[in-house]
């Protein structure tokens, strides 16, 4: 069959599309970015919030648009939408000729065949199964790609749908994950980004205590690999060990995604966040104390149900004198199922209001410190070239691929995609940089 595979959402979801392409490429399919074409439109979806479900409903009805010019096209919905919306998306979407649950990825080529065969069905397995041990392939640029080190979340946090969706936190086997990294690294990957729900639970589950930092150390042991991310850190289990990896190995940069959601207490504490102001202040402070060019990354939710005008003050002040340097807030959204939504809720034009006054004070506090950053020198990864406007397009040290920004290098210079190169800065704007090559 050709099979257009549609990957939607998080780095999470983009392993479970790349491992759903290594089945179908193994079982002898092809896979097509033209839906005119293909026999099949898988669409892995993501459902986490709003804007999210509103854009894996959109792509499920392009795929709909796409069967009047190839009408034997069939569509089979995955992912986070399919697993969270059971029986709403066929009966809703009575175009959609099947839906697979996240536990179900194993029996994907099955559904294929049968809606192939004229059948509607869906299918759904336990969660429990982790199928992120099993093969994949590379769908980034190749030169650096996620590992994901666990499936699921069990922070259960109050206004989250994930551990609905996901299920519990299951750690994948310290042998699965560094099989998979030397693999990546035999396929050219240099940047191995770590990922999961909650990476700084890794190992609690199987091996009875925290094995992130032994993780993390031998991933480094890997011939070719170069840089170490690390992404969606949960604070309150931010441990030394963790700070001391990122200051002392030289292979883990010194970039951290810390997502801390509020600043106030009261809040934190109605969100179900483990661990209060007091507990993110130190995470801060230990790790800009033991690595001092750290960039931290975070999230933060505004209009929390409940949350007070004085509530909202302290975290953006917060934002403002912490300035933490890489940051994204979002206004809360109310969805199905979790116990934040049988709050009351706040009008949505204060809950925007608030993320938008504190997005403004974060753009001044980015261009201010990437500022800072002109005259230095530092280590990018050629990311790719952009030929109209004869520029390489690179990110340092301090940025993840598609949220961050990106550091500029006229085209004329010796760099070659997917190398790393020292660049000295010379100039920069809100999120990018740009420089003139060293090496
Ligand atoms: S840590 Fe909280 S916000 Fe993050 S996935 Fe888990 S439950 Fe959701």
């Amino acid at each position: 069959m050709k099979v257009a595979l549609v990957s939607l959402g998080c780095p999470k979801n983009q392993v479970d599309s790349d491992i759903i392409a290594h089945g179908l490429l193994k079982a002898g399919h092809s896979t097509t970015a033209d839906m005119t074409e293909a026999d099949v439109c898988v669409i892995n979806t993501c459902g986490f919030i709003t804007s999210a479900k509103e854009e894996a409903i959109e792509n499920i009805f392009n795929a709909v648009g796409a069967r009047i010019e190839n009408p034997k096209l069939k569509i089979v919905v995955t992912g986070c939408l399919a697993e969270r919306y059971k029986d709403e998306i066929m009966e809703d979407i009575p175009e959609v000729d099947a839906v697979v649950g996240i536990g179900s990825h194993d029996k994907l080529l099955e559904v294929m065949e049968k809606v192939c065969n004229g059948e509607k069905l869906s299918c759904y397995g336990p969660k429990t199964k982790l199928d992120i041990t099993k093969k994949r392939i590379i769908s980034t640029p190749r030169h650096y790609a996620y590992l994901k080190i666990a499936e699921g979340c069990s922070n259960g946090c109050y206004y989250c749908a994930i551990p609905l969706i996901r299920g519990p936190h299951r750690s994948r086997p310290m042998e699965s994950c560094l099989e998979e990294a030397k693999w990546l690294a035999e396929e050219g990957v240099k940047e191995i980004i770590v990922v999961a729900q909650d990476i700084t639970r890794y190992g609690e589950d199987i091996y009875k205590e925290n094995k992130l930092a032994e993780l993390i150390t031998e991933i480094s042991k890997i011939e070719g690999v170069e840089w170490i991310r690390l992404m969606y850190a949960y604070p309150e289990r931010l441990g030394d060990d963790v700070i001391n990896v990122i200051a002392t190995n030289p292979k883990v940069v010194h970039y951290l995604d810390l997502p801390i959601q509020h600043i106030n207490d009261r809040v934190l504490k109605s969100m179900n966040r483990v661990g209060g102001n007091a507990v993110i202040m130190s995470a801060i402070k230990r790790l800009r104390d033991a690595v001092p060019d750290i960039k931290i990354r975070t999230s933060i939710i505004t209009g929390y149900p409940g949350e007070t005008e004085e509530e909202f003050q302290q975290l953006y002040n917060f934002v403002k004198d912490i300035r933490l340097e890489r940051l994204g807030c979002f206004a809360y959204s109310e969805e199905d199922g979790t116990k934040a939504a049988q709050m009351e809720q706040m009008p949505v034009e204060v809950r925007e209001a608030r993320a938008d006054s504190i997005m403004k004070l974060q753009t001044t506090i980015m261009a201010e410190q990437q500022a800072e950053m002109v005259g230095k020198n530092v280590r990018v990864i050629c990311d790719d070239y952009d030929s109209e406007n004869d520029l390489f397009v690179c990110r340092s040290v301090y940025d993840a691929p598609e949220i961050d920004g990106e550091v500029y290098v006229p085209g004329n210079s010796k760099m070659e995609i997917g190398e790393i190169h020292i660049v000295h800065i010379t100039e920069s704007d809100i999120y990018d940089l740009y420089g003139e090559l060293v090496d």
